[in-house]
């Protein structure tokens, strides 16, 4: 893998981005957390769009912002997306 670079694609607009730029976010919808990496762009977005969040170590990602959510609805329209596209698939 040495000289290779890895790109995450962006959970909520799809843009690619290089890993060190995507930053971990976690959703907390009930007992239910979402992980999701977005772009700064998108973060930013959802910054404005929550109020208030937190910070906890993150899984891949030495740091992940926590949005506490009612419900998976308030996820990211393009995540929200893919999940009824692939239960779409799965009947
Ligand atoms: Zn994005």
């Amino acid at each position: 893998m040495l000289g290779h670079s890895t790109l995450i694609l962006c959970d909520a607009c799809g843009a690619e981005i290089p890993d060190k730029s995507a930053k971990e976010v976690i959703y907390q919808a009930g007992k239910i957390r979402y992980r999701l990496e977005l772009c700064t762009g998108c973060l930013s977005s959802e910054m404005k769009r929550h109020n208030g969040h937190r910070g906890v170590p993150g899984f891949h990602k030495r740091a992940a912002i926590v949005f506490s959510i009612p419900s998976r609805d308030e996820l990211p329209r393009q995540v929200r997306l893919t999940q009824q596209e692939s239960l779409k698939v799965a009947r």
